[in-house]
């Protein structure tokens, strides 16, 4: 008998999966749908730790993740580095939704080819009151001229397509992944 490898054996079967949400740039529509799993949250939430998520007051995001569902594109320099940081630290990554996965509705822009005429449509064009840009730091971040799909910019595990994915959907994701399992789309999904 070992109490170390006993203790140790304990601690790594005692250990949920931990599982991360996060949105880029995007709408927040596929978090809406994550929602939508309504009760079937409360029977995945006993077989996880969420540890990072926009429902989760978490302000850094956290080592050693299981896996990660990540809506939206990459828009800007924060969605940019933090993607990064990201898959660093997640050992499988979803890219949740359309703009995730394609660049989607956030590329729309991307025909323009630079930000600035979206920054001065917003700002001034459009603005009823103090048009002017917003030059404080850290307020809004710098756009990039070019939207990007996350597997632009990191090594993606899995496209989880759909504008937004259906709950039943993200609850097949989900339920695999915490059993420890590789989600398989293949029979999933119907583009007809
Ligand atoms: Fe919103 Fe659709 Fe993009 Fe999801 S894929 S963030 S629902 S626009």
């Amino acid at each position: 008998m070992d109490p170390v490898a006993d203790t140790k054996k304990e601690t790594a079967e005692a250990r949920k999966p931990r599982v991360a949400t996060m949105w880029l740039g995007g709408c927040s529509g596929c978090h809406m749908s994550l929602m939508d799993l309504d009760e079937r949250l409360i029977e995945l939430a006993p077989k996880m730790e969420l540890v990072y998520s926009p429902v989760v007051d978490t302000k850094e995001y956290p080592e050693d993740v299981d896996a990660a569902l990540i809506e939206g594109a990459v828009a800007n320099w924060d969605n940019l580095e933090l993607i990064k940081v990201i898959r660093e630290r997640t050992k499988f990554l979803v890219s949740f939704g359309d703009c995730a996965v394609t660049g989607n509705v956030t590329a729309m822009r991307n025909p323009l080819r630079v930000a600035a005429p979206v920054i001065e449509r917003s700002y001034l064009d459009e603005a009823d009151l103090n048009p002017r840009r917003p030059s404080e730091p850290g307020i809004v971040p710098p756009l990039l001229d070019q939207v990007l799909p996350v597997h632009a910019v990191v090594p993606v595990d899995l496209f989880l397509p759909g504008c937004p994915p259906s709950a039943d959907l993200i609850y097949f994701v989900l339920s695999e992944l915490v059993e420890g399992r590789t989600p398989d789309l293949k029979d999933k999904l119907s583009y007809g």
